[in-house]
């Protein structure tokens, strides 16, 4: 299995300029993607790093595609009117949307992505793109599994803490050493709660990729805002022994430079607690 950061951003796109470079770290807001087997494709979410994605596979001839939707908080689905593929006839979009506590009856993603792109705020429609796109419900808590050939990837949901709500992703799949996992868990203020679903979801993944977008003195001012903290992180990995923590979801405010500092305090913490913990990279592949 391949898993890719095409965005590692939170809140919003940050181009790298003089005052806050973010070259290494990345700028575009979240999006990331899994594959498996002979063409086994899942994206989670179209913050601004999908147009970059869909780029790629248009390349590839690639019709298909599902994309798993956690929140519909505008960095996570800003880029969908970039995302070149929808634009084709032929094409295929599954579209997954959380279905979230206390909410309106609707998909929430579908409302969204179609308001985004409502006039005056972009002058090509949704419903101008060519694809064929649908859209269904995913219920927290629930189990969907995907297929390329013979290879199956396992899908589990589980809520995070975050305003608004939220869902995690757990991914169970053949790795390149037999079975293999990973939790996609951004846009949470993780209680280290051992009954809540997503930390018995985590239990013994492989790896983990969390919400760290706050220093220790940010998220004291920021509490109920619905992000963690690399120690947070870190305290979530441990708890749930997932064997390997990578943190995204990184603040607007913060430069490569003040990033490298929380990652080398995060390293220094992951090996006291035998965890090998560090921050994603944008454009960043790990094999599993
Ligand atoms: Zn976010
Ligand atoms: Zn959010």
């Amino acid at each position: 299995m391949k898993f890719t950061f095409w965005g590692t951003r939170g809140s919003i796109p940050t181009p790298s300029n003089p005052q806050t470079p973010t070259q290494e770290y990345g700028g575009d807001t979240t999006c990331v993607s899994l594959e498996w087997g002979r063409d086994g494709l899942l994206l989670v979410d179209a913050g601004t790093g999908i147009r970059r994605a869909g780029f790629h596979w248009l390349q590839s001839g690639r019709k298909n595609f599902t994309i798993l939707f956690t929140h519909a908080h505008w960095d996570h689905l800003q880029g969908f009117p970039f995302f070149a593929p929808a634009y084709l006839a032929g094409n295929s979009i599954e579209v997954l949307s959380p279905r979230l506590p206390n909410r309106p009856a609707g998909n929430i993603i579908e409302k969204a992505l179609y308001a985004q792109q409502e006039e005056p705020f972009f002058p090509a429609g949704f419903p101008e793109l060519r694809a064929n796109i649908t859209f269904r419900e995913v219920q927290p808590g629930e189990e969907l599994k995907f297929s390329s050939g013979k290879e199956t990837v396992r899908v589990q949901s589980a809520l995070t803490r975050h305003p608004g709500g939220c869902l995690a992703y757990r991914f169970d799949g053949l790795g390149r050493n037999g079975p293999s996992s990973l939790v996609f868990a951004t846009d949470n203020e993780p209680p280290i709660d051992p009954r809540s679903p997503l930390l018995k979801m985590t239990r013994g993944a492989d790896l983990l990729i969390c919400d760290g977008q706050y220093t220790e003195e940010e998220h004291e001012k920021r509490r109920g805002w619905g992000h963690g903290t690399p120690s947070l992180c870190l305290e979530q990995t441990v708890a749930a022994q997932a064997k390997r923590l990578l943190v995204t979801h990184f603040d607007p405010g913060h430069s490569d430079s003040q990033l490298k500092k929380m990652e080398d305090a995060l390293i220094a913490a992951g090996q006291k607690r035998g965890v090998a913990a560090t921050f994603a990279r944008q454009n960043q592949e790990i094999l599993l």
